[in-house]
């Protein structure tokens, strides 16, 4: 059982600097009020103002000892105005997730009290699900390397989907234990394998490793969701689901669809996660129009922050780090449902650095 995380940190661009700063405070401030675990911090250089001053996207040797740490935090990556010499932009970080192999992205969805709610219906307030979507292959496996997109003359051009057996006995595995945990804590410990295996033997494919895995979670109730049927149920009832597992491009469209459902980007958290190590973020990017103003909502980094906290107490044994993360969730909760938590993002007053002193002076009780 350790009691010493090290922790990548990569800040990055614009607001990921500031909101990376917010969530190393708070996952600090709240490993000190639980005792018994330690963060280390090993500060790495990346991105596009990186790659400006220096012409490479990563430090040397930056990729080997990210990989080394038992996680890794990031702020945001790129900048518009810093791209490659062909146009693509500085994404050092997409080059992490295929080294490190993080075919899990786990993106919670949830309601906060006070925080903006589009849906009218009161069960609204309810809403608490997560959207696992696999983030290595599917769809995007044509996109992720340049060159597997078949580009036929100027007439025609063809991608391929991808499913491979192991990739989705790992995920499915995943998505078992995640629901599992979850009901451990009190929600409803379902998974929905969200797919489209009426039509595509790829997909039916992802459903038949489905089954075969849940077979070995007797106790976690299954269920399946045809794509767009999910996509409108996730509009008309989203409190009746916990947690979700789709490919990759399924994945990505029905996160943003939930995520617009409840609150905005600034409280998009997201892990991806492999077989050695996590990779956490918040789901948005470098927001330069609001760069350096003590504007942005570091909520949804601060949150990555407290499910990195949950991942190194599976990973360490030390359920420390997980009381850590349950204490900064509350903080945020009971923050919210105080009014004491007004980002400006939703129209508040208050600003990152005020957002996050309010985060850090509710840990304390948790
Ligand atoms: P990327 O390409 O990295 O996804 P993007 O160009 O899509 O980035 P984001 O940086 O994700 O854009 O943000 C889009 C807009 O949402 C920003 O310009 C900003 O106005 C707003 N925004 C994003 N994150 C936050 C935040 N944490 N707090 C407040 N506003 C935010
Ligand atoms: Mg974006």
């Amino acid at each position: 059982m350790a009691e010493t995380a090290r922790i990548a940190l990569i800040r990055g661009d614009g607001i990921g600097v500031d909101v990376a700063g917010a969530a190393v405070a708070v996952a600090e401030a709240a490993v000190a009020a639980e005792g018994g675990c330690v963060l280390r911090w090993e500060e790495i250089h990346a991105g596009a103002g990186y790659f400006r001053d220096t012409g490479h996207d990563i430090e040397p040797r930056g990729e080997e000892r990210a990989g080394a740490a038992d996680a890794i935090f990031l702020g945001a990556i790129g900048l518009p105005a810093v791209r490659h010499a062909d146009g693509t932009e500085i994404s050092p970080h997409l080059r992490l997730r295929d080294r490190f192999g993080l075919y899990a992205g786990v993106r919670p969805v949830r309601a906060w009290p006070n925080a903006p709610q589009r849906l009218a219906d009161p069960r609204a307030a309810g809403i608490d699900l997560v959207i696992l979507r696999e983030s290595t292959e599917g769809l995007f496996y044509s996109a992720a390397v340049h060159g597997r997109s078949r580009i036929i003359g100027d007439e025609e051009v063809r991608e391929t989907l991808r499913i491979t057996r192991a990739t989705t006995e790992k995920l499915h595995d995943f998505g078992f234990r995640l629901a599992r945990k979850r009901r451990d804590r009190g929600r409803p410990g379902r998974l929905t394998c969200v797919d489209k295996a009426n039509v595509f033997p790829s997909m039916a494919f992802f459903r038949k490793i489905f089954d075969e895995i849940a077979a070995r979670y007797p106790d976690v109730e299954a269920g399946y969701n045809y794509v767009d049927a999910m996509a409108l149920d996730l509009v008309r009832r989203p409190w009746d689901f916990d947690v979700m597992v789709t490919e990759n491009m399924f994945g990505d469209i029905l996160s943003d669809l939930a995520g617009g459902l409840v609150g905005g980007m600034g409280l998009a958290a997201c892990a991806e996660i492999g077989d050695e190590t996590g990779l956490f973020q918040p789901a948005h990017g470098s927001a330069p129009d609001i760069m350096g103003q003590d504007r942005a909502n570091p909520l949804a980094a601060i949150l990555s922050g407290a499910m990195m906290l949950d991942y190194l107490a599976d990973k360490s044994g030390n359920d420390r780090f997980a009381r850590a993360a349950a204490r900064v969730e509350r903080a945020v909760e009971d923050g919210f449902a105080a009014n004491a938590i007004r980002p400006m993002e939703f129209g508040g007053d208050m600003g990152t650095r005020a957002v996050t002193a309010e985060v850090i002076a509710r840990l304390e009780g948790g």
